[in-house]
């Protein structure tokens, strides 16, 4: 018997089936700009089998709970689809749809960096920052859509986020903001060797990344600057929910070090208090870059 979970983000989605706690398939499907129940159905495909019990689905934006429907999302191209009952009707199985940092936290705490932690925040990093906040054990959702911080106003004056307003805390803190650093150092210096290690073509924050891991200083530099905005970001939400651990997962934020070190310390150094005080540990997910998909299968499970 197994579950299956997807991650559904802005530019691609993961799907994994779960048996007995372990990963046994794994699929990255390239889905920008389609349909979440395309997007889906496509995922679940890639990974079907016929002992599956039941699907998971955390997708990046705004989600109606318990309904599963997907109201609005700034990096996903759909509003207010009831994507639980038509997956549902597709499938005939149970299905559970939640926000993707909802199903990441929910899967960090079964198994993953926040076993035996009760009051706890996810930020996921990737196309944008989602959040989940973890009070008493459980998920707390406001009316619904608690935890997008993402969309905080980190400065006001500042860049035009996909969202629709300004300066919002995803704008300097993402892959995109991270793309959109190494583009500026590339048009200064078109005959560096930053320049010559990209190219002309397209870059990706994950390009990024690993030139930051093979020892590129200036890509170590633009991935040290992001993290120093991811650290005084987190620095607000400690101000205001006092955790004992904060898990950094999704795309980017499952970097590592040379990601979380700059924001651990940008975060230590903001905190009011910080010499009265200890800052919660910050720590990368369990899971990884797939915390979204594994969680979304343990809450299918969960429900089987
Ligand atoms: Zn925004």
């Amino acid at each position: 018997m197994s579950t299956i979970g997807i991650d559904i983000g802005g530019s691609k989605a993961l799907s994994v089936r779960l048996a007995d706690g372990e990963v046994v398939e794994e699929r990255h499907t390239a889905a920008p700009g389609e349909p979440p129940l395309d997007t889906a159905l496509a995922a679940i495909r890639d990974v079907w089998s016929d002992d599956v019990e039941a699907v998971g689905v955390g997708i990046a934006g705004l989600v109606r709970w318990p309904e599963g429907v997907f109201a609005w999302g700034p990096h996903v191209d759909s509003t207010d689809l009831p994507l639980r009952d038509l997956l549902h009707r597709e499938l005939a199985i149970p299905v559970v749809v939640d926000n993707d940092a909802n199903v990441a936290a929910y899967g960090e705490r079964v198994s993953g960096a926040a076993r035996g932690y009760d009051d706890f925040l996810l930020v996921t990093l990737g196309t944008g920052i989602g959040g989940a906040i973890v009070i008493d054990g459980e998920v707390y959702r406001g009316e619904s859509f608690a935890g997008e911080w993402g969309h905080i106003k980190h400065n006001p004056t500042g860049r035009l986020c996909d969202c629709g307003k300004r300066g919002c805390w995803e704008t300097v803190a993402s892959g995109p903001a991270l793309v959109r650093l190494a583009r500026e150092v590339i048009s200064l210096n078109p005959e560096g060797s930053f320049a010559h290690r990209f190219g002309a073509g397209p870059i990706s924050g994950e390009d990024v990344t690993a030139a930051a891991d093979a020892g590129d200083e200036v890509a170590r530099g633009l991935v040290a600057e992001v993290g120093a905005e991811l650290g005084r970001g987190i620095a607000n939400l400690i101000a205001i929910f006092d955790p004992d651990l904060v898990v950094v997962g999704g795309g980017l934020g499952s970097v590592g070090e040379s990601l979380l070190g700059p924001a651990r310390r940008f975060a230590a150094d903001a905190l009011h208090g910080g010499n009265h005080r200890l800052s919660p540990p910050i720590l990368v997910a369990g899971s990884g870059a797939r915390a979204g998909a594994v969680g979304a299968a343990y809450l299918a499970a969960s429900i089987r």
